[in-house]
């Protein structure tokens, strides 16, 4: 659970250095996450849930700095981007974030149930986020590889042996986006379709 007393600054995390994932890891001390609020619900997870954030990846703005707007934006009664009001949530909406560049966002704790502005239930379901909008621009390679891990790490972890989904796969949305499809079939271990190659959407740095 988060402690108090986070003071570190984005600029000064390096990520790998908070823990010993087998992904670049970046926990809620290190991001500076504020306690989450009081109501929390338990649930025990049984399947994964895959999103996007549906804003552009953005290169230019820490994750750490992105994880605390969006904890700002989540404890708040705030608006949504089609002009509905949402109550405050007690912390993000998701247990955890991927951020364009593989990193992996600590964000709600996984053992509380997540919050959605659309019409399904997620109890029982694990929350994951990709950074992106992947209705006009392709997750990385560096988040998909790190999603496949992350996956495999939680599906082990709790004991999940229901298919993976996304969340257009059970309400009406667009969410994570139609470049997100061949990113799901090598998730579910289906074959790719030729010709239409998961591809990094940004250049990377080099190194
Ligand atoms: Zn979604």
């Amino acid at each position: 659970m988060l402690l108090g007393g986070g003071i570190l600054t984005g600029a000064a995390i390096a990520p790998k250095a908070a823990s010993a994932k087998p992904y670049p890891y970046l926990n809620r001390a290190a991001w500076g996450a504020r306690a989450p609020l009081l109501g929390g619900v338990a649930h025990n997870p049984a399947r994964i849930v895959l999103h996007h954030t549906a804003t552009p990846i953005n290169m230019a703005r820490s994750l750490a700095s992105k994880l605390r707007g969006l904890q700002r934006f989540s404890q708040s009664d705030a608006p949504l981007a089609d002009g509905r009001m949402k109550a405050a949530w007690i912390d993000l909406p998701y247990h955890y974030y991927v951020g364009w560049d593989g990193t992996v966002g600590e964000a709600r704790d996984p053992l509380l149930r997540a919050d959605t502005n659309t019409a399904y239930d997620p109890t029982g379901a694990l929350q994951v986020c990709l950074e992106g909008n992947f209705e006009i621009e392709w997750p990385t390679v560096l988040q998909i590889a790190s999603l496949e891990v992350l996956v495999a790490e939680l599906t082990a972890r709790f004991g999940i042996t229901a298919p993976i989904v996304t969340h257009k796969e059970l309400t009406l949305t667009q969410c994570p986006g139609q470049n997100f499809d061949v990113a799901l079939a090598r998730l579910r271990g289906n074959p790719v379709p030729s010709g239409d190659p998961l591809q990094p959407s940004v250049r990377l740095p080099e190194g």
